[in-house]
């Protein structure tokens, strides 16, 4: 192996260490501290694991943590009426709706009944329309924290060509226009791209978030490439269950100059942006300086 590896987990501990700092402080000025309200539908088994670990960090950070877990078969009217009391009360300043939602609601319309700026994941669509003009968003969490590591790992992206893989409203599309925000020159890939391999060799930064165990092998790493791995599968190996990226790690790590290992690097970048946004929404919502 011959790739740096980027230490995911590590850095969102630093900027974990950084939100409870900011929290003890807001909570000895303002006299109360951010609240993050989480909504579950259903029993998804990764969704509960997610909306545990999210629910135990956010007390962690000395933030308030509201969860509100709802049976599968609650309706439309109910999940939006859940919705619009969170947005009234002044002790919720993020709110997340964790998807997918069972296939009778409609993601978009709770999404887009969320307060844009209580919206921490940032995929209400004031928020993203927002982000592509290059306007102040809450930015999406997954994206933001790749975005961090590659930042902390170049400094300057400007000028890099930078391919992702994947083209989902909550990862593809939000990564593209942050690494264009960025300077880099965007090309984005998805299923119906031709010569997958040949596309993503020309890229310095690689983003894999196609939902496809180890399918980014290293005969699609141009050499010296930074590889952000975004995948979460869990597969069966050896009569075990395991955790694996969209990156087959070993053959990507010999050819990339640096590269994020599953589990520990965008999976807890991804909360810690989470908590990071909260404290962001609490100061615009009382007019404080924002966090940088
Ligand atoms: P989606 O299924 O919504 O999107 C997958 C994208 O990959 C689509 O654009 C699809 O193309 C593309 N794709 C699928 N198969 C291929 C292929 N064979 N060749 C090229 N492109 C392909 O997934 P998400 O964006 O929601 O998630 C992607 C991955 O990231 C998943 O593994 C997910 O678990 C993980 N994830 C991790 C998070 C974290 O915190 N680390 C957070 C969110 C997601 P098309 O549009 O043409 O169908």
């Amino acid at each position: 192996m011959s790739a740096a590896i980027i230490d995911g987990k590590a850095f969102a501990a630093t900027i974990r260490a950084r939100v409870a700092d900011h929290v003890a402080r807001l909570r000895d000025e303002q006299g109360t501290a951010p609240g993050l309200a989480v909504v579950l539908v259903g029993e998804d088994p990764a969704s509960q694991v997610y909306v545990r670990s999210k629910g135990k960090m956010t007390k962690e950070c000395g933030m308030q943590s509201f969860e509100h877990r709802l049976p599968a078969d609650t309706t439309q009217v109910d999940l939006m009426a859940l919705i619009a009391r969170l947005n009234a009360d002044a002790q919720v300043h993020g709110i997340l709706v964790q998807l997918p939602l069972p296939a009778h609601l409609d993601s978009d319309l709770v999404i887009n009944a969320i307060d844009p700026a209580k919206d921490v994941d940032g995929f209400h669509v004031s928020n993203v329309g927002l982000l592509g003009t290059g306007q102040k968003a809450m930015v999406p969490c997954t994206p933001l924290g790749c975005l961090m590591m590659l930042r902390d790992h170049h400094g300057s992206l400007s000028g890099m060509d930078a391919v992702v893989l994947g083209r989902s409203n909550i990862v593809g599309k939000p990564m593209a226009q942050l690494l264009l925000g960025d300077s880099c020159t965007v090309t984005i890939a998805h299923s119906r791209t031709r010569d997958l391999a040949e596309v993503t060799r020309r890229a310095d930064i690689l983003v894999a978030a196609v939902g496809r165990p180890e399918m980014v092998t290293g005969d699609y790493v141009k050499p010296g490439a930074t590889v952000i791995d975004v995948g979460i599968n869990r597969v069966e190996r050896d009569g075990a269950s395991r955790l694996v990226g969209d990156c087959d790690f070993a053959s990507c790590a010999e050819v990339a100059g640096a590269i994020t290992p599953v589990p520990g690097g965008v999976g807890p970048m991804t909360i810690a942006c989470l908590l990071a946004n909260t404290v962001t929404a609490f100061c615009r919502a009382h007019d404080l300086k924002e966090p940088d």
